[in-house]
């Protein structure tokens, strides 16, 4: 039996979707974060539950041969990279892995069509966008960077390796005018003070830049000193926004957004369109291997004149927009109403036309337009984590789809419904992963599922 504060030997022989090794002592399983597959360890138990443990490195006594130095000094600490400390050759077979045993183990798929993962070009630097939480340590002093993982202890980090170096030089004017100007920081103890995130977003291809300051208020001390600031050093800055959450909450940002200066948005482009990003609107955070996923999606759909197009979960519209001249129609459907506005804004400043784009939830929209005799011949869904309900499955397959691309960020739930989906009379006809956060535990895929004539 293992026990709390044991130290044992473990070989590591897997992974967990979250990116944490794992090896078997006792029938045991054992998970152990920044191990990689044939590690030989010396682990302390930290942790012991009912089927499994948890435990950390003590010692490497042989390590794994995926095994490379992490060059980031807080990767061990904080929430974001799961394989700074592997391969990126072997991070990308571990992410395809992942998705081969989500169709078997959850969808019991016998021989899923899986075809090779779409590794990214860039594995540094390739982020747009990064939220940092800020608040001040118990001697007082300013902290800015990530929350460890699993909690809302603040990992200081200025210069995180997946994102755009400029992002640091924002961070540092920020800093300089909080000091300067003696900026209150919100603390989720007292819920006292002003400041709680900076949020900062880049067009990848234009390069223009966003900072969107979330606080516990409406109005920031020396504004006019800050966009001073911003315009004189930083290159391409085109807008600052306050994001105003008074809320006692976890979530990053609340509704009401303020511009300060310039236009409240910025614009990059996708797949040859042109689009604008509001602070409140998904965006993908990885453009260039969007881009692969979108031309995939694309592929997938086969698509012809005749079609009608529904984008369901379409955020801002990219992907139905970027395929709305190969069909009759686009009908795109999504739950933020500042998402919706930006897709509206998309189709007219792309000239076009054939597009309407719904507010409202996925479930809900596509049902009532089932009711008011929509027929569309290929379906898109793009839905978060948590995947598809079983009513919006069942609303899918009445209306009566040639094709369903689904394209998705969570094997396991995108297994689960494909194995609903294909009892009620489509075929799993092929998935591809494709790696959209590298040195992340998380891996996207797209799936394409035709109707069984
Ligand atoms: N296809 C888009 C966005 C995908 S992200 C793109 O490639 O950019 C998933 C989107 O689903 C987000 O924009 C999110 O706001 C939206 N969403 C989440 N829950 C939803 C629901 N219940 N109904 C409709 N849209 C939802």
């Amino acid at each position: 039996m293992l026990t709390k504060n044991q130290n044992i030997t473990l070989k590591i022989d897997g992974m967990t979707a979250e990116g944490n090794g794992v090896g078997h002592f006792d029938g045991v399983a054992v998970f152990v974060p920044g191990s990689a597959i044939g590690d030989e360890l010396e682990i302390h138990i930290v942790k012991v539950k009912k089927n499994y443990a948890f435990g950390k490195i003590l010692n490497i006594i042989e390590p794994s041969k995926d095994r490379i130095s992490s060059d980031c000094e807080v990767s061990m600490k904080c929430g974001g990279c799961a394989y700074r400390h592997i391969s990126y050759e072997a991070e990308s077979q571990i992410k395809k892995q992942r998705v081969e045993d989500a169709f078997t183990r959850i969808g019991h798929f016998e021989n899923p069509p899986l075809l090779d993962i779409v590794s990214s070009k860039e594995t540094d630097h390739y982020r747009n966008k990064a939220q940092f939480p800020i608040g001040r340590d118990k001697d007082g002093n300013l902290e800015i960077g990530f929350y460890a993982l699993s909690s809302h202890r603040i990992i200081p980090c200025k210069s995180c390796a997946l994102q755009p170096e400029i992002f640091s030089d924002i961070l540092n004017i920020v800093e300089k005018w909080i000091e300067k100007n003696k900026v209150s920081t919100y603390s989720e103890e007292t819920k006292n003070g002003l400041l709680r995130h900076i949020y900062i977003r880049r067009g990848h291809y234009s390069k223009e830049l966003m900072l969107c300051l979330v606080i516990n208020g409406k109005t920031i001390p020396a504004e006019n000193e800050l966009i001073e600031e911003l315009k004189g050093k930083i290159e391409s800055f085109k807008t600052l926004v306050i994001n105003v959450n008074t809320k006692d909450t976890n979530v990053i940002t609340g509704e009401e957004c303020i511009t300060l200066f310039g236009e409240g948005y910025i614009t990059d482009t996708l797949c040859g369109l042109t689009f604008r990003i509001s602070p409140l609107s998904f965006y993908q955070v990885n453009p260039p291997q969007a881009e692969r996923l979108y031309t995939l999606g694309k592929e997938y759909a086969e698509l012809s004149k005749d079609d009608i197009l529904l984008d369901l979960y379409c955020g801002t519209g990219t992907i139905g927009l970027t395929m709305a001249s190969e069909v009759k129609k686009l009908v795109g459907v999504e739950i933020i109403p500042e998402a919706i506005e930006d897709a509206k804004k998309n189709a007219k400043l792309n000239g076009i036309d054939n597009a309407e784009f719904i507010c409202g939830d996925a479930t809900k929209a596509a049902e009532t337009l089932k009711e008011q005799g929509l027929s569309p011949s290929v379906v898109l869904v793009d839905p978060p984590r948590k995947g598809l309900t079983p009513e919006l499955i069942q609303t899918i397959v009445d209306m009566n789809p040639r094709r369903l691309v689904y394209i998705s960020c969570d094997p396991a739930t995108l297994a689960r419904d494909a194995a609903l989906i294909q009892s009620l009379g489509y075929a799993l006809n092929r998935a591809t992963p494709l790696d959209m956060f590298p040195r992340t535990a998380h891996v996207e895929s797209v799936v394409l599922l035709t109707k069984v004539q």
